[in-house]
């Protein structure tokens, strides 16, 4: 049998890199390199290398599953689809709520918000972006008037300054770091901020290691040196920004000199004011960062931080500058730009604006949708199920797994408990399928048609590579069917992906350019895109910003401390994130045996002097305790983390790092502090 290669995109992380599936027997067998590739020219990470191991894996759901007696037991499509919509008819429409997916297509995803707004008529729909990127969506587009990456990731190679904090962009984003090394190779200097000295601290020129949480003082600390030095970009602050005497006023205050910078951030001053100095003067500074800035109850006032040392050093609208949000999903920019958030519809048009509301009913062809109304977050829906019983009835979850991915999982779990009615859709039985009333098996990227949005706005394609197993079917096949059986046929009429992304340029303005067509030519298109005749945007605000007056708005912003401090009980402060080899549940990558090797179970991280105090050593077992409540874990006593600190990967259900973490919410985002609360971690008693 003939072996055929098919290009497409890699399901793991925002980088969005493309390889050839290997297909044999009509089988996915390996991954090939697709040299062209314009983001990672035929290069993979690990994870990219061994994509296609789970695609096949025995385990995949094929068939639609129903919970009778207690347990779910295979069913026909036929039942499940009466079942879900006799269900749905009998809530009223906020008493549903929808999670979408960020490793769906973008047609699948706006099929998905269509369904909920238009069908079920609920405003609450929302997806994973809450608990990753929220504050980056929120505090950019107030700020600059669109909420996403500036630039393009092949610009970073042509910056002079790279500061990278909040991000361990080598282990996470490899093939973005790739562009960071070709950078330094041609002299850029690479600054790093990190509690843990990761492997992206490790190649920085200059490494500023940091409590977790103290990110405005940090911003703060470096704007005051800057301005006191008078290395600010006046013109730019002149020309294309408000609001700086403003800032001014508070970044000059003695709390953020540099001794006190020092005090609080518990980086040496020294290496605070060579990080001001380099980053101010380098021509082309960016700032590259991901969820240690976003996943916090500052976490909005960390980007605007962002923001406003890129606007006072003019480092914005030129290659090799910007503001660099490295998105951790695949489709999580798709996800949020196809409206699967509570505020706003495609191309993030406000659904409190009746004009708004007024165009997407026609071109949905419904008499009334859910309108007017901002919904529940993700986090909004678990706290009210939570602990509003009986206000959200059902949950309908595509391609996410709360009970392992949310913040605080004891209360997680207490609101699936309270829930009538949850329908899962997926690919993997995981803890939430566990605990779902109907689950539907759906398809993989491998498996189907369709479109992605990289970090970089870049769009694209998705090529099908093989069928999926037995009886599962393509995502937006599933939703197409779902509405007819809810009365809505004609509205959902699509008979492929290309009909649905028609569908979508007709609707959103950011995507009006783009077709099939050129995305095949082009190899991928970024948006804004908004004309046929339009090249789309490598780089974003180069002449104004997208806020009414043009200009970008500067923030006086404050430091606060995080939502929980170490204190006598829970000395230390608990940061979790990913590792190389395991991705966020684990899903698909602990189906993957290479993988799986590699990284077989979670740990938590302490250093050799926190370890003495406690008595523990490494390789031992011990037990990891917050105020929510504890876990089995074992210690790695290793010199790379800050004296003060513990981490966690989050990605193991065994030993579970968000039974710890708090679900302390920024105020605007609605983001969990995944990344600052305090924990004890304690020998366990031989019994
Ligand atoms: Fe996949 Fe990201 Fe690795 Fe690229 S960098 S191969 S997109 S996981």
């Amino acid at each position: 049998m003939e072996v055929k290669y098919v290009p497409t995109t890699c399901p793991y992380c925002g980088t969005g890199c493309g390889f050839n599936l290997v297909v044999k027997d009509k089988k996915v067998i390996g991954v090939a390199p697709w040299n062209r590739n314009p983001i990672n020219e035929g290069k993979l990470c690990p994870k990219g290398n061994y994509a296609w191991e789970f695609v096949n894996a025995p385990d995949r759901l094929t068939k639609p599953l129903i919970r009778k007696n207690g347990k779910l037991e295979p069913a026909s499509w036929d039942e499940a689809y009466k079942l879900i919509a006799s269900k749905l008819k009998g809530f009223k429409p906020e008493e549903v709520g929808f999670f979408s997916s960020a490793r769906i297509s973008n047609e699948e995803n706006y099929l998905v918000a269509k369904f909920a707004r238009a069908v079920v008529k609920t405003p609450h729909i929302d997806h994973c972006a809450r608990l990753c990127h929220a504050s980056t969506v929120a505090g950019l587009a107030a700020v600059f008037g669109s909420g996403a990456m500036t630039n393009s990731i092949g610009d970073i190679a042509e910056s002079k300054c790279i500061f990278v904090i909040g991000s361990n962009t080598f282990e996470q984003h490899p093939l973005i770091a790739r562009n960071m090394m070709i950078a330094q190779k041609n002299g850029a200097k690479l600054i790093v901020a990190d509690p843990r000295v990761t492997p992206t601290a490790k190649q920085a020129d200059l490494y500023m290691p940091f409590y977790s949480g103290t990110d405005v003082q940090i911003f703060n600390g470096m704007m005051h040196q800057i301005i006191k030095n008078g290395w600010e970009n006046k013109d730019f602050i002149k020309n294309r920004t408000k609001d700086y005497d403003k800032l001014k006023e508070v970044v000059m205050k003695e709390a953020y000199n540099l001794e006190n910078t020092a005090k609080i951030s518990g980086i040496p001053a020294e290496k605070i004011a060579q990080a001001a100095e380099w980053f101010a003067k380098s021509g082309a500074s960016c700032v590259c960062y991901s969820m240690g800035i976003t996943q916090h109850t500052t976490g909005v006032d960390n980007v605007k931080s962002i923001a406003n040392l890129q606007m006072i050093t003019g480092n914005l609208g030129r290659p090799g500058t910007g503001v660099n949000a490295l998105r951790g999903q695949n489709n999580v920019q798709g996800a949020c730009d196809m409206g699967c958030l509570p505020n706003v519809y495609s191309g993030y048009q406000q659904v409190i604006n009746p004009d708004m509301q007024k165009k997407m009913k026609d071109a949905w062809g419904v008499s009334e949708i859910a309108e007017g109304k901002v919904g529940y977050t993700i986090t909004d829906m678990i706290n009210v199920a939570a602990d509003k019983p009986g206000t959200l009835k059902c949950l309908y979850i595509v391609g996410e797994n709360p009970m392992l991915s949310d913040p605080d999982l004891h209360h997680v779990k207490k609101a699936f408990d309270n829930l009538d009615f949850v329908i899962v859709q997926d690919i993997f039985p995981t803890e939430t399928t566990a605990v779902a009333d109907v689950v539907l098996p759906g398809s993989c990227y491998a498996e189907k048609d369709g479109t992605q949005s990289n970090t970089e706005r870049r769009v694209q394609k998705w090529r099908k590579a093989q069928d999926a197993p037995g009886e599962a079917k393509y995502d937006w096949q599933i939703i197409c069917d779902l509405a007819k059986a809810m009365g809505y046929e004609k509205q959902f009429a699509f008979k492929n992906a290309e009909e649905i992304f028609n569908e979508i340029a007709k609707v959103t303005p950011s995507y009006g350019g783009m077709n099939y067509a050129r995305l095949e030519k082009a190899e991928a298109l970024q948006w804004p895109c908004p004309t046929a005749d339009h090249p789309g945007s490598a780089v974003l605000h180069k002449e104004k910003f997208g806020t009414p007056d043009g200009l970008g708005i500067l923030s006086a912003i404050e430091f606060k401390y995080p939502a929980e401090v170490p204190d006598k009980d829970y000395p230390l402060i608990l940061t979790t994130g990913r590792c190389l080899w395991q991705f966020h549940t684990g899903s698909m990558t602990r189906r993957s045996g290479n993988l799986e090797r590699e990284a077989p179970t979670g740990w938590v991280e302490i250093c050799p002097e926190d370890a003495k105090a406690l008595g523990i050593i490494n390789g031992e077992k011990v037990k990891a305790v917050t105020r929510r409540g504890e876990i089995p874990i074992t210690a790695k006593v290793t010199k790379d983390i800050k004296k003060g600190m513990a981490f966690i990967p989050f990605h193991f259900a065994e030993c579970a790092a968000n039974i710890l973490t708090n679900n302390a919410l920024d105020p605007i985002a609605k983001i969990p502090e995944y990344k600052a609360c305090a924990v004890r971690i304690e020998k366990i008693k031989e019994a």
